[in-house]
């Protein structure tokens, strides 16, 4: 473990500090650890093109030595040794398994989407979170995924086809346009914000983390105030949207949140999450002289270790 502290060290020293006040000081090391040590390959079943009993036997047939994840039934891993076993398998370049981080997975069974209903996903690029969404609603229903970068738009284009799923609709646009075009419409919204991406971080990829800087978490910041206004508009009444991001900075998460709170006064309100594992906290109501709302204890801060990525999450409902 003081291996992991020593070279933390190497990460801008800017960025380690804010995280030790982000973080509870019960957790420094473990998520210090997490960006040093190697994390394990969780991976989905794709219900929409085989059954998790197939989808099993055939893993145990290729000799993929996987386990289970107890909260989720479609949901497995295993070690980091045995990732290339996992990715060269047929199953995985034939869609049947979806490689994912369970922090992922989670957000879309905190979404909770039905079949039948008319579901968004605002950005949506490469597709883990709209695939799985497809698969919860059994293929049932209009699922509409928004992407503006044409070159991730052709690679969620085709996840989403090897992946068997037939109810997407796919906009190559700005999301920030989406809350005019089809307002009060949608049963549930999917916001995986673009982010500085804070908890993708591990040392031995400098290329992520060397460029760390407020500034770009400034510019993060910007982009997601525009991007929650416009899918809130685009949700019903009624219907429930989840806010979420892979990065650990307050201002692209509670200071998000708070801000679109006080814009949209008493039609929004944040829903309680329950998350089935203890590494998370409940999201911040202050960050270094910023108060925000108490509301924000309502949202939640998934805490890094060896299963998870960092991750932030914000139910949130319209009245
Ligand atoms: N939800 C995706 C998944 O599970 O595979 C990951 C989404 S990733 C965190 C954020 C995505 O937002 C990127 O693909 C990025 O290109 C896209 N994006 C960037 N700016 C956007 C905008 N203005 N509107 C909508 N999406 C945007």
């Amino acid at each position: 473990m003081n291996q992991a502290l020593t070279a933390i060290d190497q990460f801008p020293s800017e960025f380690v500090e804010r995280l030790r006040t982000i973080v509870p000081e019960s957790w420094h090391e473990t998520v210090f650890a997490s960006f040093v040590y190697p994390r394990v390959t969780s991976f989905r079943v794709n219900t929409l093109s085989i059954s998790v009993d197939r989808a099993l036997a055939e893993l145990e047939g290729a000799q993929v030595p996987f386990h289970r994840v107890p909260w989720c039934d479609h949901a497995f891993y295993v070690e980091s040794n045995d990732r290339a076993r996992l990715t060269h398998c047929e199953l995985a370049s034939n869609g049947g398994v979806y490689v994912q981080g369970l922090s992922s997975i989670v957000a879309s069974l905190v979404l909770d989407p039905q079949a039948g209903e008319e579901v968004m996903d605002l950005a949506a690029a490469p597709g883990g979170k709209a695939l799985h969404t497809a698969a919860l609603m059994k293929n049932e229903g209009w699922l509409s995924v928004v992407e503006p970068i044409r070159k991730r738009m052709f690679v969620l284009a085709d996840n989403l086809k090897r992946g068997g799923v037939t109810i997407s609709h796919t906009y190559l646009m700005d999301g920030r346009r989406a809350g005019q075009k089809v307002p009060d419409r949608f049963d549930r919204i999917m916001l995986d914000a673009p982010c500085s991406g804070e908890s993708r971080f591990h040392i031995d990829q400098p290329s992520a983390w060397k460029y760390w800087s407020p500034r770009k978490i400034k510019e993060q910041s910007r982009k997601q105030q525009g991007l929650i206004l416009s899918a809130f508009q685009s949700l019903k009444r009624g219907g429930r949207m989840l806010y979420s991001t892979c990065s650990f900075a307050p201002e692209e998460n509670e200071m998000i949140i708070d801000g679109f709170l006080n814009e949209v006064g008493d039609t929004a309100q944040l829903l309680p999450i329950e998350l089935p594992f203890d590494n998370w906290q409940t999201g911040l109501c202050s960050f270094g002289e910023q108060q925000f709302s108490n509301e924000l204890s309502l949202s939640c801060r998934i805490l890094p270790n060896e299963h998870h990525d960092g991750f932030f999450m914000a139910l949130i409902g319209k009245g």
